[in-house]
């Protein structure tokens, strides 16, 4: 007796993890509060995650921007990880040349491997918002 063929398989809702018994066998979602659940948990992990790149963001300004009062072009960045700047958040980035030319909102600087330099604070703001990511300037 092939019986099995006839057991339908019912899906689990993403929310609470209960199968789903009714509708279409695509659904994902038991009930609308669980719907509702869900795609709120999921847009405040979005909103904590872009904060969390912000704080990131301002922290490595403060680096940089401390170095640029200093009169400090160039670091180490094993260093600057000391100091809590992170590398990899950026706001651009541009190959230029043989460089990689990357900003921290109006702060740009060139990094390798291991150190960046030519800090600098980009001056004609409002050129550089309206053509992104070409840094020409200066
Ligand atoms: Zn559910």
């Amino acid at each position: 007796m092939e019986y099995k063929k006839y057991i339908r398989r019912m899906p689990l809702c993403l929310e609470c993890g209960n199968q789903i018994r009714y509708g279409r066998t695509d659904k994902k979602f038991c009930c609308e509060d669980c719907k509702n659940k869900h795609h709120n948990a999921q847009a405040k992990a979005g909103r904590s995650y872009r904060n969390k790149v912000i704080a990131i963001l301002n922290r490595n300004y403060e680096v940089l921007e401390q170095m640029l009062r200093e009169g400090i072009d160039s670091a180490d960045l094993v260093d600057l990880a000391s100091l809590g700047f992170a590398p990899g958040i950026v706001t651009s980035y541009r190959h230029i040349g043989k460089h990689d030319v990357f900003t921290c909102y109006d702060i740009k600087y060139i990094m390798t491997k291991s150190r960046i330099y030519s800090l600098m604070k980009i001056k004609n703001l409002s050129v550089n918002l309206q053509i992104g990511m070409e840094l020409k300037d200066q």
